[in-house]
């Protein structure tokens, strides 16, 4: 594995994480510090778009990209860094908020499968379905027998996407809680950030080592082949930002995305 592969960043199937083992802070495999890294980037965003643009041509595949992180883990920031270039027509962010009635009078699944790419897309979920293995365990909000037997039902869901054409990738923003302290504390010093505070997420950072326990699990238990896990270490934001996007490019070009045959175009004169 040379550095800056995906697979620095992937959770192998059946290995157990210890999300206090790696470090929030890394910049491994990066081309070098905050400046080189960020004018690597640019090359890096025309590639995925490019791949990108293959997809939705191609029409035959999908990409899932799921986006999961502790409060101010930096979804949003990764979103609007790593997607910004991406042509619209073929592209979907989806944010999971807490369920609405008609949400909760189904099965956990229902909204998420309802949003899931169709052929050709891209579609990013600004949180997801591991909510419900997430706040809903922190917080009881169903009994233990009703989230823990999601795992599985994830894992045969994630299976089902996956045989009908959906490469599922899925990332897991690692910061470190004196980082979120920080970032909570930009917000409330920034009246342009303040709308981005409520008072409940000093509430939910209370409870970061029942997070941290529930990530662990759900991440140890969900990363498999087909709809494998990668923890990305996000205190510097410059380095998520290309981590993220060297594990989108690898799978794309793994996807290998092609442009439909032209029709037989012999003879054909534009007048
Ligand atoms: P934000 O992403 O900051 O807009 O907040 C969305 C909120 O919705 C977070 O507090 C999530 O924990 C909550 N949320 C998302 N999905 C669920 C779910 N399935 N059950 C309960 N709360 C959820
Ligand atoms: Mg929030």
């Amino acid at each position: 594995m040379a550095k800056g592969d995906a697979a620095q960043w992937r959770v192998e199937p059946g290995t157990k994480v210890h999300l206090g083992k790696i470090d929030t802070r890394s910049t491994d495999g990066a081309p070098g510090g905050k400046a080189s890294t960020e004018a690597a980037m640019d090359e890096l965003l025309h590639d995925l778009q490019g791949l990108q643009e293959r997809l939705y041509a191609d029409g035959g595949q999908s990409l899932l990209v799921v986006l999961q992180a502790i409060d101010a883990g930096g979804k949003d920031g990764t979103i609007k860094h790593v997607f910004r270039g991406l042509n619209p027509a073929g592209c979907r962010v989806v944010s999971f908020k807490v369920p609405s009635e008609e949400e909760r009078n189904h099965d956990f699944l229902w909204r998420v499968h309802a949003k899931a790419p169709a052929k050709g897309e891209v579609v990013v979920f600004n949180r997801s379905h591991y909510e419900d293995v997430l706040v809903v365990r922190v917080h009881d909000i169903v009994p233990d027998d009703v989230w823990r037997p999601r795992y599985e039902f994830i894992n045969d869901f994630e299976a089902n996407l996956a045989a009908s054409g959906t490469r599922i990738v899925k990332l897991y923003l690692h910061i470190s809680k004196e980082e979120q302290a920080e970032r909570f504390r930009a917000r409330l010093d920034d009246p342009s950030k303040q709308w981005k505070f409520r008072k409940g997420d000093l509430d939910e950072r209370a409870k970061w080592d029942d997070y941290v326990a529930a990530f662990e699990e759900a991440i140890t238990r969900t990363s498999t082949d087909c709809a494998p896990w990668y923890v990305v270490p996000a205190d510097r934001k410059w380095y998520r930002n290309w981590a993220v996007s060297r594990i989108l490019i690898e799978t794309l070009e793994d996807m290998d995305p092609q442009y439909p045959p032209a029709e037989d175009l012999t003879g054909v004169v534009i007048t």
